[in-house]
This record gives structure tokens, sequence and C-alpha cells, in this order.
């Protein structure tokens, strides 16, 4: 997004500069994807640079008509950009697998039901490496599955009685913005609400937590205990309890990303069935 005030939004100079940098970030970069990516926006920034340059030819008037126009011509070009991205996507997918979306198209056999965090950081797809079709997925602030919550629960419901997922996995990440606001003791509004759990896992775990003297390192630890009370709620809620009943296979497990280094790390608090919980 650029800002309405920048200083340089009206200066065809200032976007070559941002195209340059990008082209020459681009060739220092080995995935080609991005390298692809990287050059597109740079290109889009040539467009930008190309219109600002028109733009103060033509003289137009009001300076800031002007930068309204551009800046919805930025913003416009920035979606472009996604449409192209999409694009491209769609035709590398179909040229490693001509029947790629035709199969996906006749149904969606997903093995799993991934429940994480909204974090722009942690794509559930593109984490563990699977295409679409692969994983059933359910994202909110801080990765809760909240018993109250009809959204989660029409997930669970549909993942366990009609997908039949044999796992399910809770993942939280280390560094999460939604559990460091349910305890910083900020008001911010609806979200203290829908933190509210997240504050009872840290009371639970006051003493455990309070020895932790390093505030990165508690938060850390408090993100774990959050994960490990949202497997518990799933594998206690009653759509789950009554499929192992009925005797269908399913797991439940906690596990962690660390957004520093890329990995998930298992918590080993799986639950396989009501014995163990
Ligand atoms: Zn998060």
């Amino acid at each position: 997004m650029i800002a309405l005030t920048h200083p340089y939004i009206n200066d065809p100079k200032y976007w070559r500069e941002r195209a340059e940098e990008l082209r020459s970030i681009a060739k220092l970069l080995d995935d080609t994807d991005a390298k692809r990516q990287m050059r597109a926006i740079a290109a889009s920034y040539d467009r930008l640079a190309e219109h600002t340059q028109q733009q103060s030819k033509e003289n137009k008037s009001g300076e800031a008509s002007a930068a309204s126009t551009l800046i919805k011509g930025a913003d416009d070009l920035m979606l472009d950009q996604l449409k192209e991205s999409n694009r491209s996507w769609a035709a590398r997918m179909v040229s490693e697998n001509a029947d790629f979306f035709r199969r996906l198209e006749r149904q969606q056999a997903p093995k799993y039901l991934w429940i994480g965090c909204s974090d722009s950081r942690v794509p559930a797809n593109t984490i563990v490496g699977v295409d679409p079709g692969e994983l059933f997925v359910h994202r909110n602030v801080a990765n809760l599955a909240s018993p109250q919550d009809a959204n989660y629960l029409s997930v669970l419901q549909f993942a366990v009685d009609v997908l039949k997922v044999k796992h399910i996995m809770v993942v939280g990440h280390y560094g999460c913005g939604g559990v460091s606001a349910a305890v910083d003791d900020e008001r911010r509004g609806l979200v203290d609400h829908w933190l509210h759990p997240i504050r009872e896992v840290c009371r639970a775990h006051r003493s455990e937590l309070d020895d932790i003297v390093d505030t990165r390192a508690r938060l850390d630890r408090l993100c774990e205990l959050n994960v490990m009370q949202q497997v518990r709620n799933v594998a206690s809620d009653v759509f789950v309890l009554n499929a192992w009943a009925r005797g269908q296979k399913l797991a439940v497990h906690g596990w962690i990303y660390s957004i520093s280094d890329g990995l998930i790390r298992d918590l080993n608090v799986t639950v396989s069935g009501p014995e163990e919980l």
C-alpha cells in the first residue's frame, strides 16, 4: 500500500529507482518463482514511472487529484500483479499435470484438518509443501478451537463426519501476535473477548510461566501451552468423541511452527482416543 502522503509519489525517478532495486534483489535470488514475481513488480513500478512522467508532462490540474489518481493506479497495478501471478501459477500447475484442476473439480478428499493461526507468515499448504486438495483448513487469530465458535465447529463437523479426515493438527507458531496481545494488558475491544481463552491458559500455568525470566521465551512457552489446550478442546469435542465411539480412526496433534527457521515441531501431545484425554 502506498501512503497518500508519500513525498515522491509524483516523481518518476523514485519509481525507476525502486524498480532497479527490485531487479538487483531479484538477481540474488535462487527461487525462480520469487525472481519472476519480483521482476513483475519491478515492471509495474516501470509503468508507474511512465505514468508519473506522463502526468507531469500533461501538468494536470491540482496536486491532490493527481496524487489520488496515481495511488489508485498503484493499487490497481498491485492487484493486477496478483491476478497475473494467479494466471502463471494455474498455467504452471497444468503444465506439470494436465489433469490437475479437473481432478480437484471432481472431489476433495483431504486426510487432514489443519487448525492454524491467521498470521500471513504461516500459510498451511505452503509450509508443509502440499497441493490444493490435501488439507482442509480452518484459521483464526491465535489458532483457537473454542467450543462456542460456530465457524470452527462447522468446519470440525464437516471434516470429521463428511470428509472423515484421519488427522487433525492444531498448529500454533512462536511469536504469535494474538497470544502476545492476550496478555499484554492493553485493551483493544472485540479481540480481547476472542483471546480470553489464552488468558485462562496463562492463569492455569502461572507458576511455570513466572519462572521463565526471558519475556520472549515466556511468550513462546505460552504459544505451546495454548496449542496443547486447543488439542484438548478438539479431542474432547462431541463430534470427535462420537467419531471414536463409532470406530472411526482419528488423531489430534499439537504442532508449533517457527517463523525463524520455517520448521514445525511436534509437541508430542497426540490424542488418538478418549482414553488418552
Ligand atoms: Zn499467530
